[in-house]
C-alpha cells in the first residue's frame, strides 16, 4: 500500500445550537453584541465546535462528545477554546498540524458581517495561521429560521514537519 504517513487529510465539522435570549454569543472565540446567544452545556461557540470536530475528524480522532461529553460537569460554560486547544494538542502529539480551514456560518440573527473579521483573526491566531489560510463565509436563511446557528467547517490538515 502506498506510504500516506505524509499526505494531507480532509476533516469536516457540522454543529447547530439553538439561540436564546439572554445567552452571551461568543463565535470562534469573539464576543459578539446580540441579544441572542448560542444554548448549550458549554458556552456554545457552535463555530469552535464544528472546527474542532473537523480538526479531531481529519485525524482520526473520533470527535467532540466523545472528548468532552456534554454531561460532565467539568465542561459546563466551558470556554470552548479549551476544546479546540485540546484538538490541536492531540493533533501535535501525532505530529500533524493545520493548514487551512473554510467555514460557512449560516445565521439569520445576530448578523455574522460585521464581527467577520475578528472571528476570523480569532480563528487563525488559535490554529497558528496566516489570515489567508483560514476563511469565514456567513449566509442567512433569509428568515427561514431566525431561532438557530449552523456551521459547517473543512480543514485540512498534513505533517507538523513539511
Ligand atoms: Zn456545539
Amino acid at each position: 500500500m502506498t506510504d500516506l504517513r505524509h499526505a494531507p487529510r480532509v476533516g469536516l465539522g457540522w454543529d447547530r445550537h439553538r439561540l436564546e435570549p439572554g445567552r452571551r454569543c461568543v463565535l470562534g472565540g469573539v464576543e459578539i453584541a446580540s441579544e441572542l446567544g448560542p444554548a448549550g452545556h458549554s458556552d456554545g461557540d457552535a463555530v469552535l465546535h464544528a472546527l474542532t470536530d473537523a480538526l479531531l475528524g481529519a485525524a482520526g480522532l473520533d470527535d467532540l462528545g466523545s472528548l468532552f461529553p456534554d454531561h460532565d460537569p467539568a465542561w459546563k460554560d466551558a470556554d470552548s477554546t479549551t476544546f479546540l486547544r485540546e484538538a490541536l494538542r492531540r493533533l501535535a502529539g501525532l505530529g500533524l498540524r493545520p493548514l487551512s480551514a473554510d467555514l460557512v456560518v449560516v445565521c439569520d440573527r445576530p448578523r455574522l458581517a460585521p464581527a467577520r473579521q475578528a472571528v476570523r483573526g480569532s480563528l487563525a491566531g488559535l490554529l497558528g495561521l496566516p489570515l489567508d489560510r483560514v476563511n469565514l463565509k456567513g449566509k442567512t436563511t433569509e428568515g427561514g429560521d431566525a431561532g438557530r446557528i449552523d456551521v459547517q467547517a473543512v480543514v485540512l490538515v498534513g505533517p507538523s514537519e513539511a
